[in-house]
């Protein structure tokens, strides 16, 4: 599975690196980043073995722009 971020709609309230700090934290530009993810097609997007607590933050963003994929 992989998580795909949209990171252009990112609000910057910094809940899912609150919620998920193994795979997520707050940049310079007040945006979230997704640890180790590259870009593809404009989002962020990294392949992940389990959904771990990146569920959680796909459910708390309030903008929805985190989400899990199963391939
Ligand atoms: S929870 Fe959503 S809006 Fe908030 S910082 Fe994370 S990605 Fe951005």
């Amino acid at each position: 599975m992989k998580i795909v971020f949209d990171k252009e709609g990112c609000i910057g309230c910094g809940s899912c690196a609150a919620t998920c700090p193994e795979h997520w934290e707050m940049a310079e530009d007040g945006k979230a980043d997704l640890k180790g993810s590259v870009e593809e097609d404009g989002k962020m997007v990294k392949e992940i073995e389990e959904e771990g607590c990146n569920r959680q933050a796909e459910n708390i963003c309030p903008v929805n722009v985190i989400k899990i994929i199963d391939n």
